[in-house]
């Protein structure tokens, strides 16, 4: 008998896929946490069953994530990740070798041991060994309001705006991390899909305008979220990613990543127009 894993991505539509194995599954303070094997897409991990990464395309979502920022900000040399337990955003961080020190604050302990035991690949760099990572387990909304002018990169990668991720697209939550950021910081955060979530869209980016004084949104192709074009909100005190992005030394980098480069940087500004109708 065949064993399929379906996330709805509205009422009437999903994405189904065959499930040969459940590795793990439990359900920590804060969330319910599985993680399977698929004959496509390789280990996959769910969170209150919704697909957070899976083995064949994280390098899209990671690559996405944190080069973009990494690139336009010219020295980022401490850097903070919100959310991020799989591990795939610090691992990508600290390819960056201007990076002295990469921040994880995850609320969820469970899902930083699940990744190092069954995402390995992933979890690489934040198994405690890594000289320039320093993992925190806490509510990122607690700990930034900890941090004043001290970092020059804040990623936010976190799960959807529901369960202990809302207050993490709130205008509250933008603001500590503005004054969390040093005078040039550079915010990003996954901001959803352009063609499912115009209004979770609409008041993320209307909050993020009301805190930064540069607000963009750029795209990339993840196929297993919903329609498979999702997007991230780049927000910056100081340095544009177009018109401040120094294309040659993006390409001068010394290390292969197998989505993000130094022409698609620019590419990913470019949106179709009902994407840029619904942060307008
Ligand atoms: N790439 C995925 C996506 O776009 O949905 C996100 C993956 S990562 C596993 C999301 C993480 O955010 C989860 O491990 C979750 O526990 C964490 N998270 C949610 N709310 C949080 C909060 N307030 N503080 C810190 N981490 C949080």
């Amino acid at each position: 008998m065949d064993l399929w894993y379906t996330e709805k991505h509205s009422d009437n539509v999903g994405i189904t896929m065959k499930v040969t194995k459940t590795l793990f599954s439990g359900v920590s303070e804060f969330q319910q946490l599985e993680i399977v094997d698929t004959l496509e897409y390789g280990r996959m991990m769910l969170l209150d069953g919704l697909v957070m990464v899976t083995e064949r395309d994280e390098f899209i979502y990671h690559d996405m994530i944190t080069h973009p920022a990494l690139f336009t900000h010219p020295q980022a040399k401490k850097v903070l990740v919100i959310g991020g337990g799989d591990g795939g955003s610090i691992r990508e961080i600290v390819r960056h070798p201007e990076v002295e020190l990469a921040i994880l604050c995850e609320i969820d302990g469970l899902v930083i041991d699940k990744s190092l035991e069954f995402l390995p690949t992933m979890a690489s760099a934040i198994d405690g060994h890594h000289p320039r990572v320093k993992l925190h387990v806490d509510d990122g909304l607690a700990y930034i309001r900890e941090h004043q002018d001290a970092f020059d990169v804040i990623l936010v990668d976190s799960t959807d705006p529901i369960g202990p991720a809302v207050g993490l697209f709130e205008e509250d939550f933008y603001r500590l991390v503005f004054s969390a950021l040093k005078e040039d910081g550079i915010m990003v955060a996954q901001s959803e899909s352009p063609f499912y979530h115009a209004d979770i869209q609409k008041s993320m980016y209307q909050n993020l305008r009301t805190v930064f004084p540069i607000v963009e949104m750029y795209q990339a192709f993840i196929p297993t979220y919903p329609s498979g074009f999702w997007s991230f909100a780049f927000a910056s005190k100081k340095y544009h990613p177009v018109k401040d992005f120094d294309r040659d030394r993006a390409a001068k980098r010394d290390f292969y990543t197998r989505y993000y480069n130094e022409d698609l940087h620019l590419g990913a500004f470019m949106l179709p127009t009902f994407a840029r109708e619904n942060i307008s």
